[in-house]
């Protein structure tokens, strides 16, 4: 195992041997191995690179790939929702460990930060030997535990304008804690720019979008000025049902199509009438 010590040493060694398991927080990637699914030949430790554990806040907000959950619950990243889903992450010492840049790479559509991150219009920093690139989130995750990262390739940081308060994160699972996403969703309502993201989870093969319902809650917020307001029962019900036939859910062993479309439903028209009402502060 080859242990980077800073971002340069870590793309060296990446670059010396292409398609090396990357090590990060460990949490998914020992899982992969101690279920013996992966059996590298190579692996580049990057937990003690400092450029990877930066979260920065300007307007827009920059997080290294090595923030992890307990760092998303503690640090001002201004992004509530993101705080939400840090939360509801495995246990005290999966969310010491597990990071953003993790939970991105690995690609799961049950990734608790990716609803979020789609809903946030965030931008993936990729780097290699070879230079950078920027993928905006929505383009990046191609599949199941897939996405356009080159073997090569680190996830170096995640990045999105601050939308403010109004912002919600919401997730069922079959218990409380310590559980894998049956369905999640994210909303954003970014007041500045007049801009709503929607981003739902486990609800399809990537981290879907609901134009729909997004252009319907746009509408609603046009209305009111984009300042707060409290929605009807009637748009929250509406929007709700906007968000379920966004959903490509499958049947699996956590729940069904139907269950995680009516799930959603619920989480979307809580989400909108917890969020139309924030004031923007500051
Ligand atoms: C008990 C348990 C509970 C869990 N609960 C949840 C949960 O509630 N919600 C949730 O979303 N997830 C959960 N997970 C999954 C996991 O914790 C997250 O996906 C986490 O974000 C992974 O981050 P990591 O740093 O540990 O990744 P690692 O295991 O280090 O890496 C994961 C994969 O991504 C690659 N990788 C990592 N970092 C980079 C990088 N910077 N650039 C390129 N490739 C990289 C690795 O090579 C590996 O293939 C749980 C896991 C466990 C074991």
């Amino acid at each position: 195992m080859d242990v980077a010590r800073d971002l340069d040493g870590a793309l060296a060694s990446l670059a010396a041997v292409p398609g090396a398991d990357v090590l990060n927080g460990g949490t998914d990637l020992m899982v992969e191995i101690n279920f013996g699914r992966k059996r590298p030949t190579a692996v580049i430790a990057i937990d003690r690179v400092a450029e990877l554990r930066e979260l920065s806040k300007n307007g827009t907000v920059r997080v290294g790939a090595g923030v992890t959950f307990t760092m998303l619950l503690e640090r001002d990243h201004g992004s509530s929702a993101l705080r939400e889903a840090a939360r509801t992450v495995g246990s005290p010492q999966i969310r010491n460990a597990a990071t953003i840049g993790g939970n991105v790479a690995t690609s799961s559509p049950a990734g608790d930060a990716l609803p979020v991150l789609a809903a946030l219009d965030a931008m993936v920093h990729l780097r290699s030997s070879r230079g950078g690139r920027v993928v905006p989130f929505r383009a990046f995750m191609t599949g199941p535990k897939k996405n356009v990262r080159a073997a090569d390739e680190l996830v170096t940081a995640i990045e999105w304008n601050d939308a403010g308060p109004a912002q919600v994160f919401m997730k069922v699972g079959t218990r409380n804690a310590m559980v894998i996403a049956v369905a999640g969703l994210a909303l954003v309502a970014d007041r500045v720019r007049g801009r709503i993201g929607v981003g739902l989870g486990s609800c399809g093969p990537t981290i879907l979008r609901a134009p729909l319902a997004e252009a319907f809650a746009a509408g609603l917020f046009d209305e009111a000025g984009w300042r707060p307001f409290a929605p009807s029962t009637g748009a929250c019900a509406e929007f709700g049902a906007l968000i379920a036939t966004a959903a490509r859910p499958i049947d699996d062993v956590r729940g069904t199509a139907a269950y995680r479309r009516h799930v959603l439903a619920v989480m979307g028209a809580r989400a909108l009438a917890r969020v139309a009402p924030i004031e923007r502060t500051a």
